[in-house]
């Protein structure tokens, strides 16, 4: 089979919830994927952070190899021999008291609402059912019905109605109007991206987030941090909240935590917000699966050993300094933290972000729109100088060519 024959039959047999790039995959390795043609390209998505320790990154998958063979789920209706030591290992890691563990980062955004509204019932002596939480304009959380009820993008929660009330919509980056809302006696939380990654990449003011979380803690309310996509050293900090020094009250992880080998997802906390959730309460036949547990605990290790959050940190600003030379009336902007970058795409003779995307794939490189006009550029952190250059050539050539042509 060719390309063309795998893309018509997901087309005819898959549900039409996505709309890929025309190309089809079929290894990966490090910085690099490759078709089932053959081509190498290099990997600028990087399964939107969830392979930030490179693809198939050995000692991950020799982890879950090992205990694949072993024991794989047992449920949390008993007890498995690898929980345990990876609960211990992950709250250490992050320096919190307890973690409850799922699967895919939605999921986890909806473990923390659950938490935090029983902590504003137990804890804080809000009225039962009038719990609110604040969340930001822009924000992605995934795509339940309760986490689109929290958004304000149409594409997310048009026409999936009724919606989850209890959630107060501010501005991202607008101290005041999160002043404001904190008036309200009744909000327990407010729930916020370090930077916001499906929106494009949009990078908050400095002291944004160290400040919020000042003025949550005055009010009695938990700031939780959904690092779902920023954290695990995309930003370069092990987590971007890490860069203003803000321990959230909650803190939500996912994507990377497995090294993209499978959905593993976390909620930590300490003691007096976790254990408001008592036994029945909450849960998933998934989270917490001896295989998940190996495997997260290696991929935790991994970026450790590999220092990948001082390897974003670095190759991120020579990315941004490398992109920001080329010379392009298509470019408008280049913003970004670590590899967790984009560039905003001034159409030009009718060709847009996508078009760019088809130029970049032609020239070996893999980079997907976000939001029309936005390109989001986040390779794998394993990645080298001499590859970041290399990839940037590819960018560079790539839009001159596209600025060339003629719709
Ligand atoms: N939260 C953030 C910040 C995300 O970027 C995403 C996915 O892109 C999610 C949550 C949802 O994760 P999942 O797709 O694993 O449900």
């Amino acid at each position: 089979m060719l390309t063309h024959d795998y893309i018509a039959l997901e087309e005819k047999y898959g549900a039409h919830n996505y709309h890929p790039l025309p190309v089809v995959l079929s290894k990966g390795e490090g910085v690099f994927l490759w078709d089932v043609e053959g081509k190498r390209y290099y990997d600028f998505l990087s399964a939107y952070s969830a392979v930030n320790q490179g693809h198939c990154h050995p000692k991950i998958v020799d982890a879950m190899i090992e205990q694949a063979k072993t024991l794989t789920l047992t449920s949390r209706a008993f007890y498995n021999d690898c929980l345990g030591s990876y609960e211990k290992f992950i709250t250490e890691f992050f320096g919190y008291e307890k973690i409850l563990p799922m699967n895919s980062g939605a999921e986890a955004d909806e473990t923390a609402l659950k938490l935090c509204r029983r902590w504003a019932y137990d804890k804080k002596g809000i009225k039962e059912n009038e719990a609110k939480i604040i969340v930001c304009e822009g924000n992605f959380h995934g795509r339940t019905i309760t986490v689109i009820s929290m958004s304000n993008d149409p594409d997310s929660y048009k026409g999936f109605g009724p919606y989850t009330p209890g959630f107060i919509k501010i501005p991202y980056n607008d101290l005041n109007a999160l002043s404001k809302a904190l008036e309200d006696s009744n909000v327990a939380g407010f729930l916020v991206e370090p930077i916001q990654g499906e929106a494009g990449v949009v990078v908050p003011d400095e002291g944004y987030i160290s400040k919020a979380y000042s003025m949550c803690k005055a009010k009695k309310v938990l700031f939780i941090a959904d690092e779902v996509q920023t954290g695990l050293a995309r930003t370069g900090k092990m987590l971007a909240c890490d860069h203003e020094n803000v321990k959230p009250d909650i803190l939500i992880l996912g994507k990377a935590l497995s090294g993209g080998t499978m959905p593993i997802s976390a909620v930590l906390a300490d003691d007096d917000v976790m254990l408001v959730i008592k036994p029945g309460e909450h849960g998933s036949t998934f989270g917490g699966n001896p295989l998940s547990a190996k495997v997260a605990a290696a991929a935790l290790k991994v970026l450790k050993e590999e220092k990948l959050d001082e390897n974003a940190e670095k190759l991120g600003n020579l990315f941004r300094q490398e992109v920001r030379k080329i010379k392009s009336d298509m470019i408008e902007l280049v913003r970004g933290k670590g590899l967790l970058n984009a560039i905003v795409i001034k159409p030009k003779n009718g060709k847009e972000a996508w078009d760019v995307c088809l130029k970049m794939r032609d020239n070996g490189l893999l980079a997907k729109p976000t939001h029309g006009h936005i390109i989001r550029f986040a390779p794998p952190l394993v990645i080298t100088e001499a590859q970041v250059k290399e990839a940037v050539k590819i960018i560079e050539k790539s839009i001159q060519e596209i600025s060339e042509e003629r719709f």
